[in-house]
């Protein structure tokens, strides 16, 4: 841990390629060592910290000045590039310190102005820290040890036993113009101080250069972790992990049955959060502790975990694997109801000017298995359970130091409705399916990974299944990260249910299945072997019809829970509201709480949102092609059972629709197969791709899109839908 991976050698390569200005270099040097910190999560995470580097520059005009590269916002250090690094004239952030006071908007748009490129992104919000910190390189960290050390109630005797006067402390503020004053001016009064300790917040350290200050920054930062190391107990409340037999009975309850009950909380239509799961020894250990109870009411280690965490998890017991009420659902109406009132009263401090975020849990802690990250969408999930993840380690380390004792109720809610992060409310739309979890059958295929991309580039989180593991692999890798699979033969018994249970797994429930696996297997029907057939029928109806049940159980898992959980919701909501109202004096804080009551009680009723299986059945279903029995009477039979279906599963809220797709190139249609009928034909094999009324090739992304567009249409069910370019035998009506 924290080790060091300064190499010279790399380190020459980026001054190398960076040319021949010196200042080119010398921010080509912080770019590397930037990434060095980046690429350790102990030291950063997920956009956290910031560095800096003075130099000077000619402007326009010929003048050298003075400029501050900073870590620019939507950056992350771990991939930074000297493009996310804009540089700032230091000569207006130099006279922007005999202000007394700066908003947060004003200090954004003078930072802005002051930018020598005006179309790089916004410079850190800790801009003026590193501007008014005299060193030429200045590097800000939220270690994991730092974090134990910032919150340990007695952290002035903590740190100067470990560092005498070489760290000086810096009171809890808020990021920003005051920070940076109050910060500055005690490092002002302690001239030799080689370091900061922000408490409650994370460290600062500076040097001459970048290798200088991301030395210190080890240096200081494995000094920490000595030094905690020498308190934390040997006694480690070991815990085995679950059997794998019982985890599989357990996770496809449980955890559908969770994102039901927080489904019940979330406005009408909303998508349900997706989940990423840690069954690590290290939190079934952390949750064994006696004292979770308290330490689950504490808060975040340092103030920006509140935007992806909030300040408090969920503790759920493993008895809420059980669906509806009595599941999960009062847990979660506990934590929702408690949030409201969190809100209510703070808002009315603030002056009633917030915009209330939705109440679900960022982080759920269950004992005996694990804890969950949730998010509204898969990246937002992951990073939350690796900030759950060092959050335990910091509460560990601090409970055995001494205490964790982070930020109180105020200063978390100023963080979690911050001005900046509020104004992005409501701006720019979120993809349409944000969040939505599509499991696609022959998902590495042409049209399943077509079907994935589209998907993916809706918002959706993607779970492939394929036949093939080299294919899936490739079709994972092309995904990209946030997306899962398993290789698998759905014909198989117990495999659809298998598979759909690794979705669970992985992402927290299902709610779009593409049963799109198929294989057309020829022969005349009139002496088609039995086996031929039987092996069409399980590939091209049964195992469509057995993901279907699969997931279709997923599915009532999370409607039970989001349906059971509304009452409770709407009880709770209702008397929070009525507390909250007779409680305070504050007109603003009642309207607000009741507001957030009718839009929490409002969960649960949003129809149509209870499921959707989208079926590839194939023009074969209505219209036979000569030798292609064995393919085209399951697909009529799938058709049906699509139908069907949408018959049975309307009243759920349960959609089922599908795609006839025709002449498309893919697995069943390979070169050679378009080659021969071309040549059966006797035309040439453009020509007969594009043998339809458009006289236009079909490729496998038009499939794709249209099966997005079903996704989308709310009110449409038991539809078949072509995309073959016009084939009038073909046509269902
Ligand atoms: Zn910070």
């Amino acid at each position: 841990m924290y080790d060091n991976r300064w190499d010279d050698a790399d380190a020459a390569v980026w001054v190398q390629a960076a040319g021949p200005d010196a200042a080119d270099q010398a921010l080509a040097l912080r770019v590397y060592s930037s990434r060095l910190i980046g690429s350790d999560p102990d030291l950063v995470m997920h956009g956290g910290g910031n560095t800096s580097l003075k130099t000077t520059r000619r402007d326009v005009f010929g003048q050298t000045v003075g400029v501050l590269h900073i870590k620019g916002s939507g950056w992350d250090l771990g991939d930074i590039q000297a493009q996310g690094m804009p540089g700032v004239r230091m000569d207006v952030l130099h006279r922007l310190r005999a202000l007394d006071a700066l908003s947060d908007e004003d200090m954004v748009n003078v930072q802005r102005s002051a930018l020598l490129d005006s179309a790089a992104p916004n410079p850190s919000v800790e801009t003026l820290l590193h501007a008014w910190l005299p060193a030429p390189v200045v590097d800000h960290t939220h270690a994991t040890a730092f974090l134990a050390l910032a919150n340990l109630p007695d952290v002035a005797a903590a740190t100067a036993e470990i560092f005498g006067d070489r760290l000086a402390l810096v009171p809890y503020l808020m990021p920003g113009f005051a920070l940076a004053k109050a910060a500055c001016a005690i490092r002002d009064a302690h001239p030799r101080a080689e370091g900061l300790v922000l408490i409650n917040h994370g460290h600062f350290t500076w040097g001459d250069d970048a290798k200088s200050s991301y030395l210190r920054l080890l240096d200081h930062t494995r000094a920490v972790d000595d030094w905690l190391a020498r308190h934390r107990s040997g006694t480690v409340h070991a815990v085995p992990a679950m059997p794998q037999t019982e985890l599989d009975t357990l996770l496809p309850t449980l955890l559908p049955t969770l994102r039901g009950a927080i489904g019940a909380h979330l406005p009408p239509g909303a998508a349900l959060p997706l989940f990423d799961l840690r069954a690590t020894a290290a939190a079934r250990a952390f949750l064994a502790r006696d004292d979770i109870a308290l330490l689950a009411e504490r808060g975040v280690a340092t103030p920006d975990h509140v935007i992806r965490t909030k300040a408090h998890p969920l503790i759920l017991s493993l008895d809420a694997a059980t669906p509806g009420v009595g599941g999960a659902a009062p847990a979660v109406a506990g934590f929702v109801a408690r949030y409201t009132d969190y809100f209510a009263r703070q808002n009315a401090r603030v002056g009633g000017i917030k915009t209330a975020l939705a109440p679900a849990p960022g982080l759920v802690w269950v004992p005996g298995l694990g804890l969950i990250g949730l998010g509204t969408d898969a990246a937002a999930a992951r990073i939350a359970a690796d900030i759950g993840e060092q959050t335990i380690r910091v509460m560990a380390d601090g409970q055995a130091a001494g205490g964790f004792h982070p930020i109180a109720e105020d200063d978390t809610f100023d963080c979690e409705y911050w001005s900046l992060e509020q104004a992005k409310l409501g701006k720019g739309t979120p993809p349409p399916l944000r969040g939505r979890i599509v499991l696609i059958t022959g998902g590495a295929g042409a049209i399943g990974l077509a079907t994935a991309r589209a998907f993916r580039a809706a918002g959706a989180a993607l779970f492939l299944v394929d036949l093939d593991p080299a294919a899936l692999d490739a079709a994972l890798a092309a995904l990209g990260r946030d997306h899962g699979g398993i290789a698998c033969d759905i014909t198989r018994p117990g495999a659809p249910d298998a598979a759909v249970a690794a979705c669970v797994a992985r992402f927290g429930g299902l709610d779009i299945l593409i049963s799109n696996a198929g294989a057309a297997l020829q022969g005349e029907v009139a002496t088609l072997p039995d086996a031929t057939l039987q092996a069409g029928f399980a590939l091209n109806f049964f195992a469509p019809h057995a993901m279907a049940q699969a997931a279709v159980a997923v599915f009532r898992t999370q409607n039970a829970a989001r349906n059971g959980a509304e009452t409770t919701a709407r009880t709770t909501a209702r008397t929070t509201a009525q507390s909250t109202a007779r409680n305070t004096a504050e007109t603003t804080a009642r309207n607000t709480a009741q507001t957030t009551a009718q839009t929490t009680a409002r969960g649960g009723a949003g129809a149509a949102n209870g499921g959707q299986i989208l079926f590839n059945v194939s023009k074969q279903a209505v219209n036979p092609g000569r030798g292609m029995a064995a393919y085209g009477l399951p697909k009529a039979a799938t058709m049906f059972l699509l139908r069907q279906l949408a018959l049975e599963l309307g009243a759920e809220g349960i959609r089922v629709n599908g795609i006839n797709a025709d002449r498309i190139r893919s697995g069943l249609l390979t070169g050679p197969m378009i080659a021969a009928r071309a040549a059966a034909r006797a035309v040439d094999a453009a020509t007969y791709m594009a043998g339809n009324l458009l006289q236009a090739e079909v490729e496998a992304r038009h499939v794709a899109d249209a099966f997005v567009m079903l996704a989308r249409s709310e009110r449409t069910t038991a539809h078949v839908m072509t995309v073959d370019g016009g084939n009038i035998e073909a046509a269902l009506r």
